[in-house]
This record gives structure tokens, C-alpha cells and sequence, in this order.
């Protein structure tokens, strides 16, 4: 029987893992995993959310997840992707998605980076009016089929995470839309590049309540109607709407509300979806967090001053957000004992340490778990997101292995390698031993520069 509790799947997951070697105390005492079934399941309730009339295109935010066969997992599921810099479009390059279904943002994005997505076709939401005078200089030599249009910044406040927020007044993206001169400057941008069919707003992540983002979303609708009636025909034609759907990190509820976000977007915006516009939206973390978790031995634990804590080798390498801000980002964690069944037993409030060497790698704190000892495992909750996709090389531990897991018909798990575990020659690389011969480094300052060795 293949169970649909996510509590029953880790389980089944974590233990077939530990069957199988691919978690294993001396050699990969880290791993993350990724129900590829659940994952499968929440892309198509995202796909159902949105009425059939309207022609969306859902493009998953590679910085959610950027290792290259999830990215071709989700194309395989009908998703596009977006991206946000010259290194998530080489990835999303690679997974096989067409130029058409990508859209490049960033704030930051340098003459080369344009000139290539340019050439490519790839969709560009531009930041502000000087990326804009860049891309027209480019488009004059050398045209381009992408489809253009401006980043509006609907200054509609911020959420309960402020780093996350976009939409406050002073935010660093997009054009502020009531900022003195904007509006009129975006209108006769408009008016004289009929190339500019597109408006784009991502209000923020996480944290950020339906209505707001509802809010932020009318706004550039509003706009697309203004400069349609401004210039006389419908110029605008596609609205996309970012991403930023809030996850729940505190409980198993099952799918991604994206209905409850539709439904929202219906009452607030019902232009949107009249079928008038072509949509794109963005979502990353909705569409992955949830179907994954990460796995860490406990190595030792202790009693310091009095406090249990556990050291485990999940920390700030693989849980960065969490460590670094851990009251925006908590985590729940489980207790499994070595074979990977949870373990039982009376809560006792214990740290769950990582294995960096600084005082506040810890995912939680005097968290009540049965109590753990060397060789059990702990699982980090809803990482499938930003989690060991996104590795902090602090400390130069290991990059885990990522596995994604699917349930056979009569429940057995079978894994798939999506990223191997970093190898001791790569992290050497990645960290430049190739230079350590002086001779070598010389070489390659006088051959890049033709300068003067720095
Ligand atoms: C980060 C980001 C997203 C994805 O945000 P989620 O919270 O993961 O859905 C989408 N669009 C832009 C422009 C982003 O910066």
C-alpha cells in the first residue's frame, strides 16, 4: 500500500535510504530527498488552478531548486522556467527548456547576459529604465524575438518577512510605479516600443498575506489597461505575476494552496482571468518545498550547562536561511533512530547543532524530540526548496546528494541520483587547487588581462 501521509512517506523513504546505502554514517552522513509523486501531484493541482481559458505559462523559479534534473523533471510536468542569471539559464539550457518557455529576471542583469537572451528569444522582465535603454541599444543592431516588458514595483507594503518583501516603497526591483514621473515615463515607454507587450510584479516571498499579493497584482493590471486605452490597442497582452506563494512550514497540510490564490486573484483582479491576458507566474517554493526533506546522522551528543544538543551534520551548509534567521525560517524536525523508523519516546528540548564551526549553526533550539544519541537521524522538514539545492560552502563540507524517491506499486521505494554527493576532487576545484602551482597562476593572470599580476 503506497500511503499518501507524508509522515508515512518519509518514513518509507528515510528507511529504504538507510537499507540501501545511500545514507550511510561514515560515507554520506547527509543526504536530501524529493517525493517525486507528491512533486508530480502538486504541479498538476497548480495547473488545475487556473481556469482552462486562460493560456498560463508556470514558470518554475529555478533559484527554488537549480540542480538540473529536478529542472527537467518539471518541464517533463509542462512547466517553463525562470531565471536569474547567465548561470540559471545555462541550467535551465540544460534541462532542455526551450527559449520560449524561459523568462529571465534580475536587477542586475550585464550587457553580455542580455545580449544572449536577447539572441536566444528568452522572455526578459527589464528592471528599470536604464536596462531598458541597454536592451534598445542591442535590439537596434541586432533584432530579437523576446518578449519584453518592465518590472513594476506596485508599492503596496511589506510582509511579515522584510528580506523577503519586494513591494515596499523603497524596494531595490522594478520601476516604483508611484514614485514621481514614473508612471508617465512607463506610459511613453510603451507608446513608442510596440516590443513592450508584457508587465511582470513579484510581490515577495514567503510571508507575504494572499490580499497583498492579490493587491500588487491589480495594480499591474490596472496599469495594462491604462496603457492599452493610452495607446489606443490592446499592446499588453501577457500579465505575469510573479511568484511568492506562502508556504506552510508548520504542519502536513497536503497541497499548495494555489486555488485559495486564484480564487483571491478572481475576486480582486477578475480582468486577469478573463482570458483578455496571457499569464506567466513564477512560483518556486510553493511548487517544491513541501515534497522534500533532508536527512542528518547525529554524530555525538551532549549536555552542556545543562542543555541536551544533539550535533548533527545539517546546519548552516545545507539550512542557511534557517540558521542565519530562525525565527523567519523554522524548520520541524523528526527523529528517526538508525534504521529510519521514528523514534518513540518522551519529548525532551534538545539543540539540534549543525556541524559548522560557529556558536549559532543550530536548526532549533531546545526542541522537543525523543531523545537522540549517535547514530540516529534527524529529518529537516519541507527543504525541497532552497534548502540543499542551495549549499553554503561555509566550513567546505560536502555538497549532500540529492535522490529523488518514487513509490512502486506494491510500496517499495526506488531512488534516482538527481545530484551525486560532491567528491573531494570537485570541492578541491571548486576551491581552486588547480592554482596552487604558482607557475600556473602566473600563466593565467597574464593570458585573461594582458595587465599587470595582481
Ligand atoms: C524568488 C523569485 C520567485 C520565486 O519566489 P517563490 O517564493 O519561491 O515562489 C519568482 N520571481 C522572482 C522575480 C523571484 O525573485
Amino acid at each position: 500500500m503506497i500511503s499518501s501521509n507524508p509522515a508515512a512517506r518519509r518514513e518509507a523513504i528515510l528507511q529504504a535510504a538507510i537499507a540501501r546505502g545511500l545514507l550511510d554514517p561514515e560515507n554520506v552522513p547527509l543526504a536530501a530527498f524529493i517525493d517525486v509523486d507528491a512533486l508530480a501531484e502538486n504541479v498538476s493541482t497548480l495547473k488545475r488552478a487556473f481556469p482552462e481559458t486562460v493560456n498560463v505559462l508556470h514558470a518554475f523559479a529555478a533559484k527554488a531548486n537549480s540542480i538540473v534534473p529536478v529542472l527537467a523533471g518539471l518541464r517533463d510536468l509542462g512547466l517553463g522556467c525562470e531565471v536569474a542569471s547567465e548561470g540559471e539559464l545555462a541550467q535551465a539550457l540544460a534541462a532542455g527548456f526551450e527559449p520560449e518557455s524561459i523568462v529571465f529576471d534580475s536587477p542586475a542583469k550585464t550587457v553580455r547576459e542580455l545580449r544572449k537572451a536577447l539572441a536566444l528569444g528568452v522572455a526578459l522582465n527589464i528592471d528599470n529604465f536604464q536596462e531598458f535603454e541597454r536592451i534598445q541599444r542591442i535590439v537596434e543592431q541586432s533584432p530579437s524575438s523576446s518578449p519584453l516588458g518592465f518590472r513594476i514595483n506596485p508599492q503596496i507594503g511589506v510582509g511579515a518577512i522584510a528580506e523577503m518583501s519586494t513591494a515596499g516603497s523603497h524596494s531595490k526591483f522594478g520601476v516604483a510605479l508611484e514614485d514621481p514621473g514614473n508612471r508617465e515615463a512607463l506610459l511613453a515607454a510603451y507608446a513608442g516600443n510596440p516590443s513592450l507587450n508584457r508587465l511582470h510584479a513579484h510581490v515577495g516571498s514567503q510571508g507575504c498575506p494572499l490580499p497583498l499579493m492579490a493587491a500588487g497584482v491589480a495594480k499591474i493590471v490596472a496599469l495594462a489597461q491604462e496603457i492599452n486605452n493610452h495607446i489606443g490597442r490592446q499592446q499588453v497582452t501577457t500579465i505575469d505575476i510573479g511568484g511568492g506563494l506562502p508556504v506552510d512550514f508548520q504542519s502536513d497540510s497536503a497541497l499548495s494552496n494555489f486555488s485559495a490564490y486564484v480564487d483571491h486573484l478572481r475576486e480582486t483582479v477578475p480582468a486577469l482571468l478573463n482570458g483578455d491576458f496571457a499569464l506567466v507566474t513564477e512560483f518556486g517554493r510553493s511548487i517544491l518545498a513541501k515534497f522534500g526533506f533532508t536527512a542528518a546522522y547525529v554524530e555525538y551528543t551532549k549536555v552542556s550547562g545543562g542543555q541536551h544538543i544533539a550535533i548533527t551534520h545539517a546546519g548552516a551548509n545545507v539550512a542557511t536561511r534557517t540558521v542565519f534567521m530562525p525565527h523567519a525560517w523554522p524548520l520541524r524536525v523528526t527523529a528517526h533512530g538508525p534504521d529510519g523508523k521514528e523514534k518513540s519516546g518522551n519529548p525532551v528540548g534538545q539543540d539540534i547543532a549543525g556541524p559548522c564551526c560557529f556558536a549559532g549553526d543550530m536548526v532549533a533550539r531546545d526542541r522537543p524530540l525523543p531523545l537522540l544519541e549517535p547514530g540516529d537521524v534527524v529529518a529537516l522538514l519541507d527543504t525541497g526548496a532552497y534548502y540543499a539545492s542551495t549549499p553554503f560552502t561555509y566550513n567546505s563540507i560536502q555538497e549532500p546528494p540529492v535522490y529523488g524517491a518514487t513509490f512502486e506499486d506494491d510500496g517499495d521505494v526506488s531512488f534516482t541520483v538527481l545530484r551525486a554527493q560532491q567528491t573531494m576532487a570537485d570541492l578541491l576545484t571548486a576551491s581552486g587547487s588547480e592554482l596552487a602551482d604558482p607557475a600556473k597562476r602566473q600563466r593565467w593572470a597574464g593570458a585573461v588581462s594582458g595587465r599587470q599580476k595582481f
